[in-house]
């Protein structure tokens, strides 16, 4: 296993629409792994393919708390296929807009169907967090962030925040 390097915003990969993943197969399998570990080493609770720099339609997820059990997901080639008219409002951040947060409302509820890496198909109804961290993470399969959902004056806050933080990292 290995850790990948994490695109970080303005980077346009994080903007591209992700290719199916048309065969699963041990490099998947593979890179569901390093995704999961360079996850749990940021630390974060989620992460997409094109955030590593791989514009394929795969992700991960784990919402455990400290102390719990870790509980990973991996989905392949997601798809919503329904969700709640009930919304959620979550302070969200994004592993590629670092130390950024705001809030961010969406379905509270959803179910997602999707492939794993052992090739199965499976249905889950994800709540709380975990459907919010889903739909975030499905959202980088086709370009779109967190910040997409602000107003233009809190985006542009967010970016120049991040354009600061960027340039006293590397000074
Ligand atoms: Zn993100």
């Amino acid at each position: 296993m290995s850790l990948l390097d994490i695109r970080i915003v303005p980077d346009p990969v994080l903007r591209e629409i992700c290719a199916p993943v048309t065969l699963i197969d041990a490099a998947v399998k593979r890179r569901a792994e390093d995704m999961l570990e360079t996850m749990y080493d940021a630390p974060g609770i989620g992460l997409a393919a094109p955030q590593v720099g791989i514009t394929e339609r795969m992700l991960v997820v784990d919402v455990a708390g400290e102390g719990e059990k870790k509980k990973p997901y991996c989905l392949i080639n997601p798809e919503i296929i329904w969700k709640s008219d009930t919304l959620s409002v979550y302070k969200e951040g994004c592993l590629s807009i670092p130390e950024q947060y705001a809030e961010v409302t969406r379905p509270a509820e959803i179910k997602v169907r999707f492939e794993t890496p052992v090739g199965t198909t499976e249905e889950l109804h994800a709540t709380g967090l975990l459907s919010t961290c889903i739909q975030h993470e499905m959202d980088h399969l086709n370009g779109v962030l967190f910040i997409d959902y602000l107003s233009r004056v809190k985006r542009d806050m967010i970016l120049r925040k991040l354009a600061r933080l960027v340039r006293e990292h590397e000074g």
